[in-house]
């Protein structure tokens, strides 16, 4: 199918236009277009709007969802660790696919992935038409095969058309990896042009531990290293002083706010006004699903915008429009993806959102009532790169993919 057409849509100011999907492309918009296409949609009581891009998360823990409950980082963390050395190939292929369905589902058509086993989480993420980032996981304790099978992935991987699917150099952070390790990781981003993903400052004892080995703040010690700069992507930022803030936006740095993990797992309130007075680029994460539970991005959302006003006692802090474009269109431009809008010439990556539903009655403010009052359930369809992921709430091998993550739990 090369062309899709849209008619009747309601856009985000509330006008009515048709769009017409070319390609991998949004190639009009306009009220009453006259176009023969491949295929027609009629939006008529449905808003089309951008796809979520989550900037944080590691797919196949969607097999661990519900283990590790009621403890903090560092003890949920050994926990997972050896919960995850049980996880055949075959596990790791179906944790990604549930993951990828439960994005699909709730509407993120991109994930910023770490995790092991990147050539199954690979196949998984072609298998559903899913954009990703697949990041290659190092840490100090990975015996020399695994170090070996990432270095040779990197150096072996195919990155033509990667706005569909890249990989990216995934440093754990500054508790599993070493400085040697952390420089290492920066040459092979560097020398291939991938972006460096990594955990910082998530929680007050990472920041203590550094201050201690290193008399430094993990912002500090990372720039002391060199590594940060505009393809960095640093998941968490939670404990920071006003210079970490500084450095991360002078350096052009994506800082991804995860606030439901940060909460569950007790880490700590996102410093949200530190954030804005410095003026870093933010992005949306939902981390994984064992410390969410939840994959959906409008959880997320919500979850951002009342932490911030709660934590700042300001209720005009992050407003419903501004969580909005980090979970679209600041996600998507970190990872140099040309969508988030939804504009001629952008990608063509949207949601068609069900305006009869309760959630969306009276319609005075089409974001806000998906922020603080929808559920997944008013996400009607999905496309990604010009092509339909899920139609009127079906995703073909939904029952199949649930059927082989059910198989693993048993
Ligand atoms: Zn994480």
């Amino acid at each position: 199918m090369d062309t899709i057409i849209i008619k009747n849509a309601t856009l985000i100011g509330g006008q009515t236009a048709d769009i017409l999907i070319r390609d991998n492309k949004f190639a009009a918009i306009k009220p009453n277009i006259n176009f023969q296409a491949d295929k027609t949609i009629d939006a008529t009581d449905k808003a089309v709007i951008p796809a979520f891009y989550n900037a944080h998360t590691h797919a196949a823990m969607s097999l661990l969802r519900g283990y590790g409950e009621g403890l903090n980082l560092a003890d949920w963390l050994s926990a997972v660790w050896k919960k995850e050395a049980t996880l055949s190939n075959e596990d790791y292929y179906n944790g990604t696919r549930l993951a990828a369905l439960e994005m699909i589902k709730s509407g993120t058509v991109f994930f910023n992935d770490m995790y092991f086993k990147s050539p199954l989480v690979l196949a998984a993420v072609r298998d559903m038409g899913i954009r990703a980032r697949i990041g290659m996981t190092f840490m100090d304790s990975m015996n020399s095969e695994t170090y070996n099978d990432n270095i040779d992935f990197i150096e072996h991987f195919d990155r033509t058309n990667n706005e569909m699917i890249d990989i990216a150099i995934a440093p754990h952070s500054i508790y599993t990896c070493s400085s040697e390790l952390y420089l290492k990781c920066f040459e092979l981003a560097q020398k291939h042009n991938l972006t460096l993903h990594t955990h910082i400052a998530e929680t007050q004892k990472e920041v203590n531990d550094c201050l201690k080995e290193h008399r430094m703040t993990p912002v500090q010690y990372l720039s002391s290293l060199g590594i940060l700069n505009s393809r960095t992507i640093a998941a968490h930022c939670v404990h920071l002083t006003q210079q970490d803030a500084e450095i991360l936006a002078a350096n052009k740095v994506t800082v991804v706010h995860n606030p439901c993990s940060n909460m569950k797992l007790a880490s700590g309130i996102f410093p949200y006004k530190l954030h804005k007075a410095a003026g870093t680029h933010i992005a949306l994460g939902t981390d994984g699903s064992a410390s969410n539970n939840s994959l959906s991005m409008l959880g997320e959302m919500k979850a951002a915008s009342l932490l911030a006003k709660v934590s700042s006692q300001d209720a005009q802090a992050l407003p419903a429009e501004e969580v909005f474009k980090w979970a679209t269109s600041n996600s998507a431009q970190a990872f140099g993806i040309n969508a988030g809008r939804i504009e001629i010439g952008y990608l063509a990556d949207c949601l068609l959102i069900d305006l009869n539903g309760v959630s969306f009655v009276p319609e005075h403010n089409i974001i806000s009532s998906l922020v603080y009052a929808s559920d997944t359930q008013c996400i009607n369809s999905v496309i990604c790169n010009g092509k339909i992921l899920m139609e009127n709430h079906i995703v073909p091998k939904e029952r199949e993919i649930i059927a082989a993550a059910k198989k693993f739990i048993k």
